[in-house]
């Protein structure tokens, strides 16, 4: 399919469609450059940009000086604008990290000097009938808490689609199912060799998340070694009266920032992650031990959680480099190439400003970034906001009405839509990030079939070529269900 693309030159090649690679590729798309992106994947946002935790952080937890805090900062302050240009549902919701006795009280005043050091607004510490007030189902042994106003949540698939569409609408070429398999230096630039196709580039971004030192390694760089630092997660169903209204952290260890229980931009509760350093970068498999441990600290922090039901669980893993920052910039080894390494969190918080640095480092280069007079900022959002009046009907003939996903609202339309847009759709999966349908308490056996007829009838796709994750995937990854987390909760909460 690709073939046609050998030869062709381009000015900046992308590797990697996470939500780094997709700021970067939305924001060169403002100018007048050949642009091509390379994604593995079927599908944008399948490695740690679709599992994690979704929090646009404040910045507070990130030590002065370092890239990761002035990236975070800047990154955080971009949200609302990108929001109101590419509508995937960011919301601004706030945040507290709680202290339980009086020495985590001192890690909160050091917290707090931090941010501020680090430029964080409007940061404090709020104790007794405030937190009580602010958020009355925090458990009431906490003692004080650290109130952040500029910390968020925001659903990281949807935003990186959103970026997606949108580049690829102003130019970006992006080849799903392109792995990168050769990188070689020539006089004038790269020449980059996939399984289907050979194109070459003047520039190369490395923004291959948990690949980044093997995609540096092929072209001749050996930096650093990336290794994956799993997080587990709970997914709970939605209350009926906010659980939460912001996010709520525990104090930080040297392993992260905790386990967290939040309200997700769609309504559910999330429970998680904790951190273990395992083997295998594929690996996003749940077990007990890791949901106990979460189950354990969640209702450590709000009681109240293990009376909402388990819908399902799942894992995300952190790139981990071993350093203290990130490293961003143009290789010493490659000329030509920049690399992105280490992008933990806040990676996505940091995202958008990423992005904006990636550009000036190329234009003092001396890549000449012409602003595209034809460039257009807006996407539409896929998910429709369905107020009190709205009437769904599973028989209904009008797709606007009909629904196709009952747990979560989903009709025929938003999926029609979702899939005539800029990007290839052909998993299940992919409209489940695209939609919702599939997300709800009962996990696709209801919508599954529907899915499937619908992609089917638009695509052309025959519903046995219409699988979960897309051809060629890897095998569903072991994952606790609903019924098992239930259990691990009940043990939890009484014991
Ligand atoms: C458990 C967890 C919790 C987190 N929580 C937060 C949070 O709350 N807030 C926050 O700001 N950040 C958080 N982060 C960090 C954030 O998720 C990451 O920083 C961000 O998603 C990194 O995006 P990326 O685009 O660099 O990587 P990825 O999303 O992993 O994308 C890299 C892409 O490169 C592709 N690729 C790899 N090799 C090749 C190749 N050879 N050819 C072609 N394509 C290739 C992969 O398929 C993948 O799609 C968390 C991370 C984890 C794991």
């Amino acid at each position: 399919m690709t073939s046609d693309l050998s030869g062709l030159t381009y000015d900046v090649a992308i590797i990697g469609a996470g939500v780094v690679g997709a700021n970067i590729a939305r924001e060169l798309s403002r100018y007048n450059l050949r642009l091509v992106w390379l994604e593995k994947e079927n599908d944008v946002s399948c490695g740690c940009s679709k599992a994690n935790s979704g929090i646009v952080h404040g910045g507070f937890a990130e030590r002065p000086g370092t890239v990761r805090a002035r990236l975070c900062l800047e990154g955080n302050r971009m949200f609302a604008g990108l929001e109101n240009q590419l509508h995937f549902g960011y919301q601004p919701i706030g945040s507290l990290v709680l202290a339980f006795a009086d020495e985590e009280v001192n890690r909160l005043e050091q917290l707090l000097g931090q941010g501020q050091a680090n430029g964080v607004e409007g940061l404090e510490i709020i104790k007794g009938e405030r937190l009580r007030e602010l958020e009355p189902r925090v458990n009431r042994q906490a003692v004080a808490a650290l109130y952040c106003p500029q910390s968020g949540v925001v659903s990281p698939y949807e935003m990186t689609i959103a970026l997606a569409e949108n580049a690829v609408r102003n130019g970006v070429r992006l080849l799903l199912g392109t792995e990168v398999l050769s990188i070689s230096r020539g006089a004038d630039g790269f020449t980059v060799v996939c399984q289907n196709l050979t194109l070459t580039c003047r520039y190369l971004i490395n923004a291959a998340g948990l690949y980044s030192d093997r995609v540096a390694e092929l072209a001749g760089d050996r930096t650093v070694r990336i290794s994956p630092r799993r997080g587990q997660y709970v997914v709970l169903s939605k209350p009926a009266s906010p659980l939460t209204h912001s996010v709520i952290f525990q104090c930080p260890s040297p392993l992260g920032k905790g386990v967290l229980v939040a309200p997700t931009c769609h309504g559910n509760v999330l429970l998680g992650p904790n951190a273990e350093d395992i083997t295998e970068k594929d690996d996003v498999g749940t077990d007990e031990a890791g949901l106990r441990a979460v189950i354990r600290a969640a209702l450590r922090s709000v009681p109240a959680a293990g009376n909402l039901q388990a819908i399902t669980s799942f894992a995300g893993n952190r790139p981990y480099s071993g350093l203290p920052d990130w490293l961003i910039g143009f290789s010493e080894r490659v000329p030509g190439l920049i690399n992105l390494l280490g992008i933990d969190s806040p990676g996505l918080t940091a995202s958008p400003a990423i992005a904006r640095l990636v550009a000036d480092m190329l234009q003092q280069d001396g890549l000449t970034l012409e602003a595209k007079g034809s460039f257009c900022e807006q996407r539409p959002p896929i998910i429709k906001k369905k107020d009190r009046s709205f009437r769904g009907d599973v028989n209904a003939t009008d797709p606007q009405r009909r629904l196709i996903c009952r747990c979560e609202q989903v009709t025929a339309a938003e999926v029609i839509d979702a899939v005539r847009r800029p990007l290839p759709v052909t998993s299940t999966d992919a409209i489940k990030r695209r939609t919702r349908a599939g997300m709800g308490p009962c996990q696709g056996a209801f919508c599954r079939p529907r899915v499937v007829e619908l992609l089917s009838r638009i695509t052309g796709l025959r519903p046995e070529q219409i699988t979960t994750r897309g051809k060629d995937s890897p095998p569903l990854p072991a994952r606790l269900a609903g019924s098992q987390l239930k259990k691990l909760i009940d043990d939890e909460t009484t014991g």
